[in-house]
């Protein structure tokens, strides 16, 4: 007998849950236990789906590692029982509880789908329901008995990019997020085509979930001008223990001497700092211009081509899982989870 797949969808809120009052023309979420009335096609699957609801949803711009820490424990709960996960979220954060949730399952052998949308699912022209759809049938995908992508991703418009590579850079096109350092994972046109190449092997060691998230991290993007007591004030913060520096081009910074002995001191004192770059396409290449030479001498960390997203996430995750500095120096400069190529 065929085996039939299960699913899970976890929907925490964000645009793509929302109705609109047809008198008052105000938005709000629809009640998830009517989830096959309000996108009948899931029937069709032959699918078991389930789905479980936050209480309250709330929009993506007020998520917080808690509720990571909260989604992880769904997923290690419900681990065994189900083929795959496809979690609602609004876009806005998405790319960042991607990032954070692929740090913190280790050893991931399942598919967790992020979707949301541009338009609620209770207008005409929705996007949602293509997203929701086909995120489904992606979490239900074998390849060889084994699921298609163990890895934690987002599907939006036609394409499953690797979570931890991704950017929103939309908020008025159905195509919202790029994945410019990384091949997108599957692409659904007429039939969807995986690309089975680019996805990460699944793990056969059993699931380990990590949820320390240490927040104790800040991030500064450098601008022409910017001021000394700002710099100093950050790097100053009370109990930070990490930083995430955004820098120009292949990883430069300025050259002036304040700014060399601010950073100078705080790795003296402890800070571990990250170089990322501005730039959404390419890597930072500490060395190449003598602008970069002198971040490196000061021991400031190459990030390579990692997003924001996937530095900020990884750092709350080594500060927070009892890693030693010299293994969380070690882990920011090599890949984890394929969030970046060294
Ligand atoms: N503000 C919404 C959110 O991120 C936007 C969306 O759902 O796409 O929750």
């Amino acid at each position: 007998m065929k085996r039939q797949p299960s699913i899970l969808i976890i929907y925490t809120g964000g645009t793509i849950g929302m109705i609109i009052d047809s008198e008052t023309g105000v938005l709000y979420p629809f009640d998830f236990g009517n989830l096959y009335d309000r996108i009948p096609e899931i029937r069709k699957f032959d699918y078991n789906i389930e789905s479980i609801s936050f209480e309250p949803v709330i929009d993506s711009s007020d998520m917080e590692p808690e509720i990571w820490v909260k989604l992880a424990n769904i997923i290690e709960e419900h681990y065994e029982s189900y083929d795959g996960f496809v979690i609602l979220h609004g876009s806005d954060t998405m790319a960042y509880t991607a990032s954070a949730l692929s740090f913190m399952l280790e050893n991931l052998s399942k598919p967790v789908i992020l979707t949301g949308s541009q338009l609620p699912i209770g207008m005409i022209r929705t996007d949602g329901k293509e997203n929701l759809i086909t995120a489904i049938e992606m979490a239900a995908a074998r390849k060889k008995g084994k699921a298609a992508i163990p890895e934690v991703c987002i599907y939006f418009d036609c394409q499953l990019y690797r979570g931890n590579r991704t950017h929103k850079e939309n908020a008025e096109h159905f195509k919202a997020f790029r994945s410019v350092n990384y091949p997108v994972l599957a692409h659904a046109g007429v039939e969807i085509k995986y690309n089975y190449g680019a996805v990460n092997k699944a793990a056969d060691k059993k699931l380990r979930v990590l949820t320390g998230m240490d927040n104790n991290i800040a991030g500064i993007r450098l601008f022409p001008g910017i001021g000394q007591n700002y710099v100093k004030s950050v790097l100053n913060t009370p109990g930070i223990k990490g930083l995430v520096l955004e820098t120009f081009g292949s990883g430069n910074a300025p050259t002036k001497q304040w700014f060399l002995e601010v950073v100078d001191d705080a790795i003296k004192k402890g800070l571990i700092i990250l170089n990322v770059t501005q730039c959404r396409k390419g890597s930072v290449e500490m060395g190449r211009y003598e602008t970069s030479i002198k971040l490196q001498k000061t021991g400031v960390l190459s990030g390579y081509d990692i997003t924001f997203e996937a530095a900020v996430t990884k750092m709350m995750y080594l500060f927070g899982n009892n890693y030693s500095k010299e293994e969380i120096k070690k882990y920011l400069q090599i890949p984890l989870r394929g969030e970046m190529t060294v």
